[in-house]
């Protein structure tokens, strides 16, 4: 018997496990699915590591790729297989922790390609190095003699995005901003090489905009003017230093200290988040990067009081897996 090509086995592994095609997105409007609702980088049972979904049609395109996110698109009735882009807004690990397997798992399932990456300076040598990382794999492929190998290299295209870069793809066009995540001086070396990004996304029909994490910045309140749906950040700094002290009691206090001023510097406060809701006039606002669970409603009711301060429109305090 001819050995069989690894596409043809592939095909015929996923026919055995019994995977039925994606099912159709109905809905004709551009829907963006909050995958992973958790401020990384601590792992949580209730709320999975930063990722989101924008789905157009049958197309997806994932919003940061947090741990866990094929397995959260997956719940989310989507596959790997759909997904025709990534965008990344940093490269903290907590928002790319599940490229690996999303790279992987699509080379393995011969995806349709190659899958386009867009993300900040930074981006190239991360896949690179997660290419590289692939080469044994798909050297051995599926163990049998004589098999074409498909180089991994081949399957993904990588853009760096810069502050006021723009790019248009899938009928919609994506533009960023540099946002105040990172802080460092101006001028110096970290500060030419690493930026961390802000995303509007005008789609048909739809504008979205995505803080990605940030600190408050103009700059970002001018990418979001006038958006039908601000998805932000937001973070409730005495909740998370509780819960580090809590998961780290042993942290040493100069890395404390480092975290606490991390926290409030490069983050945005449930009352930030308000006053740049309204400076971006924003008909909706989606909440996400939370980092406390859903279990305590009166945190949750003092975050919508602090931003209706300033913002009158629907604020929503995203789960994982919702649909906006
Ligand atoms: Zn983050
Ligand atoms: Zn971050």
């Amino acid at each position: 018997m001819r050995p069989l090509r690894p596409t043809l086995i592939a095909g015929l592994l996923l026919m055995a496990a019994g995977a039925a095609p994606a099912r159709t997105e109905q809905a004709n409007a551009p829907a963006w699915i909050t995958l992973g609702t958790m401020g990384g980088p601590v792992p949580d049972p209730t709320r999975a590591q930063p990722a989101n979904a924008l789905v157009l049609g049958r197309d997806v395109y994932l919003v940061d790729v947090g741990d866990g996110a094929v397995e959260q698109l997956a719940k989310a009735h989507l596959q790997a297989m759909q997904v025709k882009a990534v965008f990344l807004s940093h490269l903290h690990f907590d928002h790319t922790g599940g490229l690996a397997a999303l790279l992987g798992l699509r080379y393995q399932t011969n995806a349709p390609g190659p899958l386009a990456i867009y993300g900040p300076p930074g981006t190239r040598a991360l896949v690179d190095g997660l290419v590289a990382s692939m080469r044994p794999a798909a050297a051995a492929g599926y163990g049998l003699p004589g098999a074409p190998v498909i180089d991994p290299a081949s399957t993904v295209t990588v853009t760096e995005l810069v502050d006021g870069g723009t790019a248009t793809l899938g009928g919609f066009t994506v533009r960023a901003a540099r946002n105040t995540h990172y802080s460092f001086a101006p001028g110096s070396a970290e500060d030419s090489r690493y930026q961390s990004l802000s995303l509007r996304f005008d789609l048909p029909g739809r504008s979205i905009v995505y803080t990605g994490d940030t600190g408050p910045s103009p700059a970002v309140e001018k990418l979001g003017r006038g958006a039908d749906l601000l998805v932000s950040e937001m973070i409730d700094v005495p909740a998370t230093m509780a819960r580090i002290a809590r998961l780290q009691p042993d942290m040493p206090a100069g890395q404390r200290a480092a975290m606490a001023e991390h926290l409030t510097r490069h983050h945005l406060t449930p009352l930030q988040v308000g006053e740049m809701a309204q400076a971006m006039n924003v008909k909706r606002v989606v909440l996400t990067h939370l980092v406390v669970a859903d279990a305590d409603p009166a945190a949750v009711d003092r975050y919508l009081a602090d931003i209706h301060q300033s913002f009158a429109g629907p604020v929503t305090p995203a789960h994982d897996l919702e649909r906006f």
